[in-house]
This record gives C-alpha cells, sequence and structure tokens, in this order.
C-alpha cells in the first residue's frame, strides 16, 4: 500500500514510456498480446487487462485475462470494445488471475455472451463462489474482527458495517457456474495456430487465496496479476474469515518465486504500468516488508501494542475509511508475520483486545 520514494521507480525501466490505452483502445505491447485499461470506483483507479489473440477449443479469438468490475462504466466500454477491438472475433476464453471483484466482476456476462469457458485456479474459484453467497453472519463477524484487534472508533466500525454487506456481489453479481482449473506445473498453450506460446503458472499467496501468474519462458513475458506491481506495494491482509493467517510471509516466499524469470522479462502488471527490471521489483517489495517488520517489532518492544494503534507505526500518512481497513489489516498481517516468527507473543486481554509484545529475547 505504500508508495515507494520515485527512486524505487526510477530502478524500473518502463518500455512504454506514458503511454496508456485511451478508454476502450488497446495497445499491443508484444506480439498478439494488447493491453485495455479499465476504470475503477476506488482510490486505485483502474485496472489493467490483456487481450491475447487464441485459437481455443477449435474457435478463433482471444484469451482475455481478467475483466473489470461489474460496473455500469466497465460494461459500456467493453461494448466498445467488441464492437471495435476484437477483429470481428470473439472471447473464447477468460482466465482470472484471481478472485478480487476487479479482476473477475465481468467474468460471468463475458463468458455467458462468447461461450467462453473461465481458467483459474480451485482456490480462487472456490473462494469467489464462496464469497458470492450471502452469510448473514459476516457483518457481524468482520465488526467482531475489527473490535478485537482495537478499533473502537465509531465512524470507522459504521463504514466496517456499510462494506461487509455486500463486498463481493455488488461488483460481481455472479460467478460463471463452472470452471477450468489451473494445476501448478502445467503449461497453458495460448496462440494462433501454428504459433502456440507455453505459459506457466507461478502461484502465489498472501494476496488472494491463490493467485495465479503466468510466465512465458520462451519470451520472456510475465502476466503479473497483483503479486508484482511496479509502483505500488499489493496489499497484504488478515481478515475475518481467517483470524490467524500468515499472509506477509506467504506472500515474501511467493514474490522469490519470481527470481527465476529472466533478468530481461517484460511484465503485464494488474495496476500500473508494463515495466521490465522484475528482480530488482522483487528485491524492492521484500526490503518494503522487512523494513516495516523491524518497525512494527520495535514498537512492540516499547509496550504491547493492538494492530489499530500500530497503523501509525507502519504509514505514515492518512487514509479514508477503506483503506483505514485495509491498513489495519496489512498491519496484523506484520504482526503476524513477526508472531510466527516467535518474536512477539499474541494475548487476549480481559477488555476482548489482542495485543501484540516482543518475547523476551530478540534472538
Ligand atoms: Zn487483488
Amino acid at each position: 500500500m505504500n508508495a515507494p520514494a520515485n527512486i524505487l521507480e526510477q530502478q524500473l525501466i518502463y518500455p512504454f514510456g506514458e503511454r496508456l490505452p485511451a478508454p476502450a483502445e488497446r495497445i499491443e505491447v508484444a506480439p498478439d498480446i494488447f493491453w485495455v485499461r479499465m476504470p475503477l470506483p476506488f482510490a486505485l483507479d483502474h485496472i489493467n487487462l490483456w487481450l491475447v489473440r487464441d485459437e481455443f477449443a477449435g474457435r478463433d479469438g482471444w484469451t482475455l485475462i481478467d475483466t473489470g468490475a461489474s460496473t455500469r462504466d466497465t460494461r459500456a466500454l467493453w461494448e466498445r470494445i467488441f464492437a471495435g477491438q476484437l477483429d470481428g472475433l470473439p472471447i473464447v476464453r477468460v482466465l482470472c488471475t484471481h478472485t478480487h471483484p476487479d479482476h473477475i466482476g465481468l467474468a460471468d456476462w463475458i463468458g455467458q455472451r462468447f461461450r467462453a469457458p473461465l481458467w483459474m485456479s480451485l482456490g480462487e474459484y472456490s473462494t469467489g463462489r464462496t464469497w458470492s453467497i450471502r452469510d448473514e453472519r459476516s457483518v457481524e463477524m468482520n465488526l467482531a474482527h475489527f473490535q478485537r484487534h482495537g478499533v473502537q472508533d465509531g465512524p470507522l466500525l459504521d463504514g466496517v458495517r456499510e462494506r461487509s454487506d455486500r463486498p463481493f456481489t455488488s461488483l460481481v453479481p455472479s460467478m460463471p457456474g463452472s470452471f477450468r482449473r489451473i494445476i501448478e506445473g502445467e503449461t497453458i498453450e495460448i496462440g494462433r495456430r501454428g504459433d502456440k506460446h507455453g505459459w506457466r503458472p507461478i502461484f502465489g499467496y498472501g494476496h488472494s487465496p491463490e493467485h495465479v501468474a503466468l510466465y512465458d519462458e520462451g519470451r520472456h513475458l510475465l502476466f503479473s496479476g497483483d503479486m508484482v506491481l511496479p509502483r505500488i506495494s499489493t496489499n497484504v491482509s488478515v481478515f475475518e474469515m481467517e483470524p490467524e493467517a500468515n499472509p506477509v510471509a506467504w506472500y515474501m516466499d511467493s514474490l522469490r518465486r519470481y527470481e527465476d524469470c529472466a533478468p530481461d522479462t517484460l511484465a503485464f502488471p494488474a495496476h500500473g504500468r508494463p515495466f521490465r527490471n522484475v528482480h530488482r521489483r522483487v528485491a524492492q517489495l521484500i526490503e518494503h516488508h522487512e523494513d516495516r517488520l523491524a518497525v512494527v517489532l520495535e514498537a512492540c518492544r516499547l509496550r504491547p501494542m493492538h494492530a489499530a494503534e500500530t497503523v501509525p507505526v507502519m504509514f505514515q500518512r492518512t487514509f479514508d475509511a477503506q483503506q483505514s481497513t485495509f491498513a489495519i489489516g496489512e498491519t496484523l498481517a506484520h504482526l503476524h508475520a513477526l508472531w510466527y516468527q516467535g518474536l512477539v507473543r499474541r494475548e487476549l486481554g480481559a477488555d476482548g483486545v489482542i495485543r501484540f509484545s516482543a518475547t523476551a529475547a530478540p534472538r
């Protein structure tokens, strides 16, 4: 969530410079691979989607990587793309990196329209199906989660209450009823007949249940989804459904899988611009989390800390209400990483709040 200093960004190479696709237009970023950008109704105001020329199940057309959230704006832009940017061909397959609404929002709408199957990991698909069932307990559970981690502030809790009601279904009105599971170790062939390229799924954890990035070993191209973003660091949070999760450790371990990519890899991220120097970016992200872990541990040495009061230690900036809940989730994720390393204790106080304090021996 931190915007690192400009100096970090200068270590990356942006082969397309400041160029961005105009609304409902596409930019070719590699042979037969096109970049499309859609608006998002959040502080993070856009998502990148990728169209790859393909021949799949006997049909000529496009494989689409991620779909955008289901908003009126995005659907209208898609209509213009269907009409003018697909060379008269259908979308023959939808592949979603993960089940966050900006990625899967329109998978069912597009899939039904073109009879295009959804390809996804089991962890992501099942989680999406789970989130699309309304659970009466989820609002109360989410409130209890934030209270347990020190949130007493009325307006902030009101915001949590409001957003926990329909956080997923408002942007994902329906999920495809079936999917084709992406398996670790397989190679996914994408391309026109006679010009197929093999993409290796890279599974990743910590940001979402079972994120799939795709790497083309022959051409050194990477659809990095949300796992490796050039400018912002990916949100890594503990949520109420999995209250003892250790996502920072999972995310950092997953990042190391990108060290196998060739040094000149061209990455197509879900947010920001296509970039080179994935290795440098991975090192920056690992350094960022190590640095935050050290700062949070230092705070827990002074006195027992709950997650909400640790937020200003983690982040030197202010947030809107939605960002605040992400910031608490991410701070808690760092506290948990220290807890799993044995560097802090996690204790539930008589007041019902969980606090973290440094263990006696810092090793
Ligand atoms: Zn995401």
